[in-house]
């Protein structure tokens, strides 16, 4: 018989108990939509890598620091959506009347504090307005008009349609329409979607994750992914994990997926890399409801899980007193 999971009230208390210092973990990633290995050359690898190194960097500086995993995340995250190469913030892809809306979510593991935004188009970057709502308002989710206010009135900043203009996606968009039109299914994930997301662990065992995302290439607009939906795409505890997906969106909101992780560890006492590889692997390659993707995963103890399920992810991580390690294919 399994090992029967600890009590809620244990899990509880683990929350809230001081944790002496120990190791910083910091994992990011920058979407499961990667260029198919036959088309990347040496040179776009190199791009990639560079920027999935500088990511990290500026997220461990706020570690290093003994700073809270909570602003590491969101550090990484902008730098994240500053890079063009990645589908957020300055990258997004395009919905299918040319525009762009994006969604992005904040975790913090200490307390299920939660902030979110989507459909947004304007502030540089949408991970720190998902912040502000949640540490400006009672609310966790805000859309359109509001979301654009609290941005305002929080001072972020704004950019104009140039700034958020790439050649690319918006190349990738035609050839989407072009193949739709056609009546043909699009199976090349870098052209269909992306994402980007850190998670980290402090050094007082704190948890805590964000994500960020155009979403999916041609999308209908006013649709929303995963990424925003805390439980599906973001999700973060102390007592178990803090959790950033990435992938078919409309699949991972189906399965739960981040806090299924969590659950999978809190009630079976799974470890982090045996509910991760579950949810990945298993649930999310069943049938009607099998959907290409992956996420990126830290413990309480600041053990990393980085699975999916296609032929990539993005993927970077760093352990205190260690190297960082990139990674694209398997
Ligand atoms: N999960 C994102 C969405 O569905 C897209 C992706 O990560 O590829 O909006």
């Amino acid at each position: 018989m399994g090992q029967v999971g600890s009590s809620a009230s244990e899990h509880a208390s683990r929350r809230k108990r001081d944790v002496s210092p120990s190791p910083y973990s910091l994992a990011v990633h920058g979407g499961a939509g990667t260029h198919p290995r036959t088309r990347m050359t040496d040179a776009m690898a190199h791009d990639y890598h560079t920027a999935l190194k500088a990511v990290l960097s500026a997220g461990e500086a706020v570690l290093r620091d003994g700073g809270s995993a909570l602003d590491a995340v969101t550090q990484a995250v902008c730098a994240l959506e500053d890079d063009p190469l990645f589908n957020s913030g300055r990258g997004a892809v395009f919905t299918a009347t040319g525009a762009q809306e994006m969604d992005a979510a904040v975790m913090d593991g200490t307390d299920r504090r939660a902030g979110a935004v989507a459909g947004v188009f304007g502030p540089r970057n949408p991970v720190r307005l998902a912040r502000a709502v949640m540490e400006r308002t009672e609310h966790v989710l805000l859309i359109g008009k509001g979301a654009l206010d609290l941005a305002r009135e929080a001072g972020l900043p704004f950019e104009e349609a140039e700034y958020f203009f790439t050649q690319s996606h918006w190349d990738a968009l035609q050839e989407t329409l072009a193949l739709q039109a056609r009546g043909e299914v699009d199976d090349d994930p870098w052209r269909r979607h992306g994402t980007v997301g850190a998670v980290a662990r402090d050094r007082e065992g704190r948890l805590a994750a964000a994500t960020s995302t155009g979403g999916m290439t041609g999308k209908a607009p006013g649709r929303v992914g995963d990424t925003p939906v805390i439980g599906a795409g973001t999700f973060a505890d102390n007592a178990t994990c803090a959790v950033s997906a990435t992938g078919h969106g409309e699949i991972f909101m189906r399965w739960c997926a981040a806090h299924e992780i969590d659950a999978r560890m809190r009630l079976a006492a799974e470890p982090l890399w045996a509910a991760a590889r579950h949810v990945v692997e298993v649930d999310l390659d069943q049938g009607a409801n099998a959907g290409s993707g992956g996420l990126i995963a830290v413990d309480a103890a600041g053990n990393i899980a980085m699975p999916f399920n296609c032929e990539g992810m993005y993927r970077g991580h760093v352990h205190e007193g260690a190297a960082p390690e990139t990674a694209i294919y398997r």
